[in-house]
């Protein structure tokens, strides 16, 4: 018997979720019901072009087909099993991961948020075990975003964030990002870790100065602290490399990943080196769902992907071309203040709000952004052709030509 497809509008699915879905998220009216690669297709028949992909969780596109092949296939076969048990997929991915970074071993769990959950508290027991129980303070940095539970929220140096969770989990401090001085002056003898997106994404693309990081290794190895890496947002190809670090040539001993790595299905990882990988044994962490075999396998397919089909290579160049036609864009209006990123991780930041033009890029079907309230931020699927680029910059050209300052 053939299912029933349900048939509503756009229209129809906003009234639903007026009534039945809490209010976390300021959505926009629009209902996208399918997607293939950088296309969006609402309940209207609407196409849009996403350069936004799922806030970097469509490095693939949409539905790419090795990740759907994978999907279909793993489903049939088995979808979950208790971490009790060995379970082939997750091994396989660990290996994948581990191989092509610093890192030793993997631990799985669902989401950006609770990757890092699982390095503070892998943080926090190693430095208490070496150190003893006074040393369990975290410096991460202002504007940085972390995640939404309360340990992430305490990580992260954005008020609007942390407003109404009071009292924060004690053990967190921010300094200026970009900031090596002021990074080494905050340190005292409870810090035990030093967390960082290598580029922030939330806080509005901001990309550090060159030498930055290794200033932050040093400090790091001249205090014994631990380096932990945020890269739930940068990595996974996003910058032309399979991980962010790999531009600035440091290497951390804790690593975080997820929007990216199962090509739109929810997973996270937390990566570390053998010696702090140690300190979590049976019983200290872990998740029930946490890299199971249906999301495993496809991460597998979609790291192998991002690896083997010359991915990184076209990302760093569509990439150069993209920021090419924004700042062509720049010479244009003068309330456009700077282009920057690396690969597709692009932000232009403007002088005035950025909502409007999001607003407007929905109207005549794209995709837009802003984060950090005047920064647009383009993060479209890394498989996104000149041609979509192109497209993209002749409506946002429009938009802007309509901006009164
Ligand atoms: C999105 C994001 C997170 C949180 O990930 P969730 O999957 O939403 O919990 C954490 N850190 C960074 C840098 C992010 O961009």
């Amino acid at each position: 018997m053939a299912f029933e497809r349900v048939s509503m509008t756009s229209q129809q699915w906003i009234e639903k979720s007026e009534k039945y879905i809490m209010k976390t998220y300021g959505r926009y009216p629009i209902v996208p019901v399918r997607g293939e690669g950088c296309r969006l297709w609402d309940a209207d028949g609407k196409e849009y072009l996403d350069f936004l992909g799922g806030v970097a969780v469509n490095n693939l596109g949409h539905c790419h087909p090795k990740v759907v092949a994978a999907l279909q296939k793993q489903a049939a076969e088995l979808i979950h099993c208790s971490n009790y048990y060995q379970i082939p997929q997750q091994i396989e991915l660990a290996e994948l991961l581990c191989r092509h970074s610093f890192a030793d071993k993997a631990f799985f769990c669902n989401s950006g948020a609770e990757a890092n959950e699982a390095a503070i508290k892998l943080a926090r027991k190693y430095s208490r075990e070496k150190y003893g129980p006074e040393r369990y303070e975290i410096i991460t940095a202002d504007d940085s975003f972390h995640g939404r539970t309360m340990a992430t929220v305490s990580a992260t140096g954005q008020e609007k964030v942390q407003r109404f969770f009071d009292p924060l989990l004690h053990g967190f401090k921010h300094v200026p990002f970009d900031d090596a001085d002021a990074l080494e002056a905050a340190i005292t003898p409870t810090t035990c870790a030093i967390m960082l997106e290598p580029i922030q994404g939330e806080g509005g693309v901001n990309v550090p100065s060159p030498g930055y990081f290794q200033e932050v290794r040093r400090i790091c190895d001249t205090h014994s602290l631990i380096l932990i890496f945020d890269e739930v947002q940068v990595g996974l190809g996003r910058t032309g490399k399979l991980f962010a670090y790999e531009h600035f040539d440091v290497v951390p001993d804790i690593m975080t990943l997820a929007k990216a790595l199962a090509g739109g299905a929810p997973i996270g990882t937390m990566l570390a080196t053998d010696e702090y990988a140690a300190s979590f044994t049976p019983g200290t962490h872990g998740s029930t769902f946490g890299g199971n075999p249906l999301v495993c396998a496809a991460a597998i397919a979609a790291v192998r992907t991002i690896l083997e089909d010359g991915i990184l290579n076209r990302t760093e160049e569509i990439g150069e071309y993209l920021e090419g036609e924004l700042e062509a864009l720049q010479h244009k209006y003068h309330f456009i203040k700077e282009v920057r990123g690396i690969g597709l991780m692009i932000g232009m930041a403007l002088d005035i709000p950025a909502g409007d033009i999001v607003k407007k890029g929905h109207d005549r079907g794209v995709l837009l952004n802003a984060t950090h309230d005047t920064v647009l931020r383009f993060v479209p699927p890394l498989v996104v052709t000149r041609q979509e680029i192109d497209s993209m910059i002749i409506i946002l050209d429009g938009i802007l030509a309509e901006v009164e300052v």
